[in-house]
């Protein structure tokens, strides 16, 4: 119904919208509007497609439409924040199974006559796009496991497991050439079909050997890997929008993976190869001196009231409390009284990357008291008081005290050196990395149990 010029100008416009969403997702301010970029992007392109390449039935394709939007945006609205992380993981599986299901039809229906040489690039399209697609789609489906706290967060160290890879990536080439090699398709779907089984094994073994400080970088790779799988089923159905669509989240999300590697001292290598260098996650916990101290609520109040510093902590707690408007109250109050407060964020702080800055922008937390952890970690010695709200690894002292523990060499907030802290959490139990915190036991610290939300609630009374 539409003619090849007209389609590819409709999938420039797309593609535009695209670059203007991730552009305007990178600041909080103009999120809003990159998502609205984002999803008329999508919806072009999909109208595109659907008149371009002409479906054998619309019916069917409507319906199966339908289908899949309705159970998406029931997901959509009924996720909590704190779940978001396992959506996107389980998301990206399903990118990783689709790039596996097109491979297989675009094999047993090519669609298309292909010379010999046009075949060649077919059959390397169809088993690099299996390939990914099959990687992401267990590593996606054991991240979802992780983050959802079905899998422990451990990560699993088989001895060999670099010799296994290695065997896995030495067959996955010896299989590709011989798939590549084959002269019809009952030769060749058997390397494909085991070249599918090894990959769904090295999914699930590079994310399991991850540890749980390591999530981060697992989940912005994954994201990554999606684009490229993205990628390889539009060079597999020969689709320019969805090359170029699967190449710009592939990117984005490789540039996401180098930044949050930087942020946790990490080598991306390392992390990606499956928890290689991840001997350290083995290690012993911090050596613990001194008792916690508990404090009241009145004892807050009488701390925060009489500082003229405060710095605000959040961490995954404070998601989990559904704390941050009260957080946003407490911080007028504070103001009102000529108390300086700002915002520590980490780059790990919660379970996602922006964790923090979202729920603080939905409690209309003004941007400009939101500091990341580079800008104010040297402001810590000139604080009165830090209300570490839910925050547990992210200010663990062992991080850089302890050589073999496994966040070892992670930057983390160095809270300690304010006069005084105070630690909001329910008991002492450990933060996502299972890594005891030297922090509640210092002189200086003070820890306020209880629901985040509750306990701040009550300080707000008290104030
Ligand atoms: P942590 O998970 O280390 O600690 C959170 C703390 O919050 C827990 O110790 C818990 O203690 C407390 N908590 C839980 N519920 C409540 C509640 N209702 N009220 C008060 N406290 C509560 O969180 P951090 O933000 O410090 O660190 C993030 C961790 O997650 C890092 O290890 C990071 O690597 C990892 N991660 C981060 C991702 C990202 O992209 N940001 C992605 C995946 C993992 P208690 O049970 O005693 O209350």
């Amino acid at each position: 119904m539409m003619t090849q010029g007209l389609t590819s100008a409709v999938y420039i416009a797309a593609s535009i919208l695209f670059i203007l969403s991730l552009g305007g997702l990178s600041h909080q301010e103009s999120a809003r509007r990159g998502n609205l970029f984002g999803m008329a992007g999508m919806a072009i392109a999909i109208g595109a497609t659907l008149l371009a390449f002409t479906p054998s039935s619309y019916g069917l394709v409507l319906g199966v439409m339908a289908v899949g939007g309705a159970a998406g945006s029931t997901l959509a609205v009924r996720v909590e924040m704190t779940a978001m992380p396992q959506l996107v993981a389980i998301l990206h599986s399903f990118v990783g199974l689709a790039a596996v299901l097109v491979g297989f039809g675009s094999l047993l229906e090519p669609g298309a006559h292909f010379t010999a040489a046009e075949k060649v690039v077919h059959d390397i399209e169809i088993f690099l796009g299996v390939l990914i697609g099959a990687v992401t789609f267990t590593g996606s489906v054991a991240a979802f496991g992780k983050l959802q706290g079905i899998l422990h967060s451990r990560p699993l160290m088989l001895s060999g497991r670099h010799l296994i890879n290695l065997g896995i990536g030495v067959a996955c080439i010896w299989l590709g050439i011989l798939f590549v090699g084959a002269d019809s398709i009952d030769a060749g779907i058997w390397p494909l079909l085991i070249m599918t089984g090894l990959a769904f094994i090295f999914g699930l073994h590079m994310v399991l050997a991850i540890g749980g400080a390591d999530m981060p970088v697992v989940i912005s790779m994954l994201n990554s890997y999606s684009g490229w799988a993205a990628a390889a089923t539009g060079f597999m159905l020969a689709n320019d929008l969805l090359i170029v669509t699967g190449a710009l989240v592939g990117s984005s999300g490789a540039i996401l993976s180098y930044i949050m590697c930087r942020a946790m001292n990490r080598r991306f290598l390392a992390v990606i190869l499956g928890g290689f260098g991840g001997e350290a996650s083995a290690g012993s916990g911090p050596e613990i001196e001194g008792e916690a101290v508990a404090a009241s609520t009145e004892e807050t109040v009488q701390l925060l009231t009489s500082s003229k510093s405060v710095v605000i902590v959040p961490g995954y707690g404070m998601a989990v409390a559904h704390a941050q408007h009260p957080v946003s109250e407490l911080v007028k109050a504070l103001k009102d009284r000529g108390i300086e407060t700002r915002f520590a964020i980490h780059p790990v702080a919660g379970r996602m990357p922006g964790h923090m800055n979202v729920l603080l922008a939905e409690a209309r937390v003004p941007y400009d008291i939101v500091l990341e952890m580079d800008e104010i970690n040297a402001d810590f010695p000139d604080t009165d008081v830090v209300l570490v709200i839910g925050a547990n690894d992210i200010v663990n002292p062992a991080a850089q005290e302890v050589p073999d523990s496994p966040i070892a060499g992670m930057p983390v907030l160095e809270v300690w050196k304010a006069k005084t802290t105070i630690v909001l959490k329910r008991s002492m139990a450990t933060g996502y990395a299972g890594v005891d915190n030297p922090l509640f036991y210092r002189e200086n610290t003070r820890m306020l149990f209880g629901d985040a939300k509750e306990s701040i609630s009550a300080v707000l009374a008290g104030l």
